[in-house]
């Protein structure tokens, strides 16, 4: 049996195990953190629990398919449930927009706060199906090394039609005209950790997951995706380490050989799996001799995605008017990406999301279980009163809004871009690793197989096809696939396969 080591329990290393395992290899998953999922992370605070990480759920049937290529059905480990009005945003106007999977719900809203954008709203949902259905079928689930690959006969066609080269902002101005409404769906920009003003325009496709196959949220927490996946990992024999963190990648002739853990120990294997943010594990795991396409010069010089500045609130009476998604905007929304890419700070004026999980599954938490995002840029926090004054002026804006945060809370825990770099090994503390501002880094992430060492494999959120739960779950279904085509293209009788995996 093949030995193969995953560093990194994240969904893209669960998912890529669970796949690897179940057509014959003998994976170990390990976890410097004591939970698996990684940024898809369990918070129980007293009485209150919180999903810390992926609040908006999309694509299940990404989710599905890690279930049904190992044999099992997801319906048996977890109850999704869709949500038909799903995000309710708030502007300084004092307009209010529900967001629903039903067109005639947002024509009837639209009609009074953006006629242009009623008369052309069928378009633009027939639109961004398309845009989505080309990125599915043409770049989802490969993997691009060069700009030739997208220019190889039959793609060119492909690329050239998602708009690669316009922007998000300027797409969504072919539909809408009133600035409130476009900063709604110019949010999605934020969903990849990039600018509306700088991300290319394929990235609207989100509006198709969110506005047509709609948002979906898990009983008990969107945290039991991960819990479900370490079940059949386990129940297929994979061995998850928790609490164990790799130090060392040893490289033998341009080989990935084993690794070496903290503790000192060592293990073999045959082929190693990143799931580890790419910049940090590259930098820290892998002697720079060994890898001469990424150098430390080369890695530093990535721009990172969009950090948060995450508050966790626990309120002791339930709020029936914070709904599951709920989003307040600010009066100038270009500057809050001047703040956080050009100016590097914290965003004077920030758009506060709030995910409200009790609203739809009120079992879930005692009172309100509040997660509040607020966009914040790749960077140290200066201070802890830095800290404790932008924490004060989020509750604040939530009060001017009507949401009595100061006087109802009963357990609270801040998050910043340093919390979430330590916690996760994350570059800079970045979300999704690095940002899709320039064409290149938008389509032309970090390659799944290293360029440098045979037997060395990249997934999750910093490589392709990128960040956001779904995607990184994609990356580990793709990486599994190569790795099962290349070793049986090897014809190599070592390894026995059960049954060929298809994703
Ligand atoms: C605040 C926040 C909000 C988000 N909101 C959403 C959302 O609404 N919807 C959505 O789809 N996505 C969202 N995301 C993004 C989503 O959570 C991530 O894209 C996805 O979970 C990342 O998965 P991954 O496979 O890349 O691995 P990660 O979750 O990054 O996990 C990698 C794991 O590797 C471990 N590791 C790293 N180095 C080592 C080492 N040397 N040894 C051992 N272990 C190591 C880390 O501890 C970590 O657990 C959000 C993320 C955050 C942080």
């Amino acid at each position: 049996m093949k030995q193969v080591v995953i560093i990194g329990a994240g969904l893209g290393g669960l998912a890529c195990g669970i796949q690897l395992q179940h057509a014959g290899y003998d994976v170990t998953i390990i976890e410097k953190n004591l939970h698996a999922g990684g940024k898809m992370m369990p918070v129980k605070l007293g009485d209150y629990s919180f999903d810390f990480g992926p609040n908006t759920i999309t694509m299940p049937g990404v989710f599905q398919k890690v279930f049904s290529n190992a044999g099992e059905s997801m319906e048996d480990y977890l109850e999704l449930i869709r949500l038909d009005h799903h995000t309710k945003n708030v502007f300084r106007s004092g307009d209010t927009f529900l967001q629903s999977i039903d067109p005639h719900v947002v024509i009837s809203q639209l009609v009074k706060l953006d006629p242009f954008g009623a008369k052309n709203y069928w378009r633009y949902i027939k639109e961004v199906n398309r845009l989505y259905q080309q990125a599915e079928s043409g770049f989802f689930h490969r993997s691009f090394h060069s700009w030739l690959d997208y220019l190889s006969p039959g793609l060119t066609k492909a690329f050239f039609s998602v708009r690669p080269l316009e922007t998000m902002n300027h797409f969504h101005k072919r539909f809408f005209s009133n600035p409130d409404i476009l900063q709604v769906f110019n949010r999605y920009a934020t969903y990849i950790g990039s600018s509306p003003y700088k991300s290319p325009a394929t990235f609207s496709l989100i509006g198709h997951l969110e506005m047509n196959e709609g948002v979906f949220t898990v009983r008990g927490g969107n945290t039991k995706i991960a819990d479900a996946f370490v079940q059949v990992f386990k129940k297929l024999g994979g061995t998850l380490k928790l609490d164990e963190e790799v130090n060392q990648i040893h490289v033998t002739n341009k080989t990935a050989a084993g690794v070496e853990l903290k503790s000192g120990i060592q293990i073999k294997a045959d082929k190693i799996i990143i799931n580890g943010d790419f910049i940090t594990a590259t930098k820290k795991l892998i002697k720079e001799k060994d890898r001469p396409s990424f150098p430390d010069k080369k890695l530093s010089g990535y721009e990172p995605s969009i950090s948060a500045f995450v508050i966790l609130a626990g309120l002791k009476t339930y709020q029936k008017d914070i709904h599951h998604h709920h989003v307040f905007f600010p009066e100038d929304y270009k500057k809050e990406f001047q703040n956080i890419f050009v100016d590097q700070k914290l965003p004077e004026d920030p758009t506060i999301y709030i995910s409200h999980s009790a609203y739809t599954d009120r079992g879930i938490s005692k009172g309100s279980n509040l997660f509040i995002l607020v966009n914040a840029p790749a960077v140290k926090m200066k201070s802890e009163k830095e800290v404790s004054q932008f924490k004060e002026m989020i509750y604040s804006r939530l009060e001017e809004e009507g949401i009595p945060i100061r006087k109802e809370i009963e357990v609270e825990k801040v998050y910043t871009p340093d919390t979430i770099a330590h916690l996760f090994h994350a570059y800079k503390g970045a979300l999704y690793g690095v940002s899709s501002h320039k064409k290149k880094d938008a389509f032309l992430r970090p390659r799944n197989a290293s360029k440098d060492i045979n037997g060395l494999f990249y997934v999750g959120g910093t490589t392709h096809p990128g960040g956001g739960s779904p995607m990184v779950t994609l990356s580990g279904l793709n990486v599994a696939k190569e790795i099962i085509y290349q070793d049986k293209k090897k014809g190599t009788d070592q390894t026995k396969f059960k049954k060929s995996t298809n994703n």
